[in-house]
């Protein structure tokens, strides 16, 4: 399929933000990560016990998932864009994103 120039430029400019969004989605998940390998014990300083907050990852997990599912699709089709991070084309379309 071909795309105007304009299309083609709303098109990477859209994908730019979705890919800003999962950016900030794994931003905390790593935070999470790095404070309980470097210092289990900070997490309990937060008054949380380990119950709370492996169900307050759980329902993390769950979220952004949902959210990737919803946001991680291409804006010229609307096809899941997978799983790499790095795209220079839809690979259902072929429209150019980056
Ligand atoms: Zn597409």
């Amino acid at each position: 399929m071909q795309y105007s120039d304009e299309q083609i430029s709303r098109f990477k400019a859209e994908f730019a933000q979705k890919r800003r969004k999962q950016l900030l989605l794994i931003i905390p998940l790593f935070a999470v990560l790095i404070l309980t390998v470097a210092s289990p014990s900070s997490l309990a300083s937060f008054g949380l016990n380990k119950q709370t907050m492996q169900w307050g990852f759980l329902a993390y997990i769950l979220g952004a998932l949902v959210f990737s599912l919803a946001n991680w699709r291409c804006p010229a089709c609307g096809g899941y864009l997978g799983r790499s991070f790095w795209i220079r084309f839809c690979s259902k379309c072929g429209a150019p994103l980056s």
